[in-house]
């Protein structure tokens, strides 16, 4: 019987370790063949390419800074050389700095800028440029965050970059839906992977976290990933521009004391 994504070629950003790792297994596991990049961590992408290898499909991993938009087209024009075409882009590198917004310096200003929105930006152009050459259609995920709604204090620049990812998500939909490419977002609330690695080690912080948390949990990374599977498939073929929160009711949680 076909897989959900049987003859489908998939990049993903930062795939190593953490979400972008476990939408690289679960889109595998679907029948997708994956090209995933990693900014450092080698040794996490190689253990991502065995998996994706062991359950039957192609693999491969190129190093790239997303930060630095050569660095981005490279991986775009390699991972089509290596699995032959490209169908579907998931933006999910991603990076946060903290800092109160007085003390914030221009290099990590840049630093989550250049990677959250500046280098998704042009790496999303150059797998549009590829697509507009195939001439049949495409999507676009992106990982934005909770925090494209939400206020994080102390967090200014990322919420800048994924309130920005939110705009460009709404505006390429237009754009893109006469080639028949669909953008959407996925906005993780808080999610267990190694970028929350502070906040794990903190049981003061991480309880009053879960108290905002209607479903009184954090979510795992394969929460997300049965999402963008959902997205990556046809059965999401007629939703376009919009974000889909994963984040146990955290956005709504308003209560009046
Ligand atoms: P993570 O475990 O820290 O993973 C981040 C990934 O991004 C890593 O694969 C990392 O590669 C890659 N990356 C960072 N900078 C890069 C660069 N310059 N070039 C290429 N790759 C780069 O964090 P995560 O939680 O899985 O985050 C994935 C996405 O989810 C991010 O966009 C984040 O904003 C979003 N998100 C996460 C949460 C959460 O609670 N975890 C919540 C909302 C949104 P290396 O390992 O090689 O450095």
């Amino acid at each position: 019987m076909p897989t959900l994504l049987e003859g489908k070629s998939i990049a993903i950003t930062g795939g190593d370790q953490g979400i972008g790792r476990a939408i690289a297994e679960r889109l595998a596991h679907d029948g997708a063949d994956v090209a995933i990049c990693y900014r450092s961590n080698q040794s996490g992408a190689q253990e991502v390419v065995a998996q994706i290898t062991r359950l039957g499909r192609r693999a491969a991993s190129i190093q790239c800074d997303v930060g630095k938009i050569r660095d981005g087209q490279r991986f775009i024009a390699e991972s089509i050389a290596q699995l032959g075409k490209l169908d579907i882009l998931i933006n999910n590198a991603g990076l946060e700095r903290r800092a109160d917004f007085w003390d914030v310096t221009e290099a990590d200003f840049d630093a989550v800028l250049d990677v959250n929105l500046k280098g998704l930006f042009f790496l999303t152009q150059a797998f549009v440029r590829h697509r507009m050459q195939a001439k049949s259609g495409g999507k676009v995920i992106n990982i934005s965050s909770v925090h494209e709604e939400l206020p994080f204090p102390h967090f200014a620049s990322y919420c800048a970059s994924k309130g920005g990812l939110k705009m460009l998500t709404r505006n390429l939909s237009i754009e893109l839906a006469p080639l028949g490419i669909t953008i959407n977002s996925i906005a993780p609330g808080a999610i267990e992977t190694p970028i929350n690695k502070n906040l794990l080690n903190d049981p003061a912080k991480l309880n009053a976290l879960l108290q905002n948390i209607p479903l009184k949990r954090l979510g795992s990374p394969s929460d997300v990933a049965s999402l963008a599977s959902f997205l990556a498939s046809s059965e999401s073929s007629y939703i376009t521009g919009t974000t889909l929160f994963v984040d146990g009711g955290l956005l709504w949680n308003y209560q009046e004391q």
